[in-house]
């Protein structure tokens, strides 16, 4: 009985003159450890608006809307929905387009409050014969950069490779597809039917 009491008072001398191993959250800020999964940050220049993220979402954190109007494709992660699982980080194609941070704190009565959201904005590739959005601009061009001198084989990833080097204007939406639209800037199904329309 003796023993085990004077090993607790040793025990509770020792801490009483070590550090603590709580820290003073709130009133102190606390630095997560690196590996700590935070809340993801967006990193604009490294996205390419593909969208990937928000497809592996366990949560349905990550909603995509096309705006046709301003031709702008808008990403927003809804933090009261994300549970910090990565997947986002883990699946982002181009493996920078989105982070985990190392912040944890949410604290806001108001759930439309900014803090809540994360945002990222890319310009949307609108097809030149149905005018519907089928790719983002930053990803055509990620595309023509992985595939190199192989990229030239396709018309929309020439012509995403002409308007980095010019002010290359699209062309208004016609109301039917002729043999010339095959050089356009055309989602996959009105390029498979101006390529039958060429053939036959
Ligand atoms: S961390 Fe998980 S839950 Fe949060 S946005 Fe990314 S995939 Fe969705
Ligand atoms: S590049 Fe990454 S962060 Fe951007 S939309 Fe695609 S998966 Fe999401």
């Amino acid at each position: 009985m003796f023993l085990p009491k004077l090993r607790e008072v040793t025990e509770a001398l020792k801490s009483l003159f070590s550090p603590a191993y709580t820290s003073k959250f709130p009133f102190k800020p606390y630095v997560a450890p690196e590996e700590y999964r935070g809340y993801p940050k967006y990193y604009e220049e490294d996205c390419i608006g593909c969208g990937t993220c928000a497809q592996v979402c366990p949560t349905n954190a990550i909603e995509i809307t096309d705006d046709l109007t301003t031709g702008i494709r808008k990403l927003v992660l809804d933090y009261t929905s994300c549970s910090q699982c990565g997947q986002c980080e883990e699946k982002c194609i181009t493996g920078e387009g989105i982070k985990l941070s190392s912040e944890y704190v949410l604290s806001t009565p108001d759930l439309k409050a900014p803090e809540v959201f994360e945002t990222v904005e890319k310009e949307l590739a609108i097809c030149e014969s149905c005018g519907k959005a089928f790719a983002c601009h930053a990803h055509l061009l990620f595309v023509k950069e992985r595939l190199g001198a192989k990229a030239y084989a396709h018309p929309n990833l020439l012509i995403e490779s002409q308007r980095q080097f010019t002010d290359l204007k699209l062309s208004a939406v016609k109301d039917r597809i002729r043999r010339e639209d095959i050089i356009k800037m055309m989602c996959p199904t009105c390029r498979h039917k101006t390529v039958v329309a060429d053939e036959f």
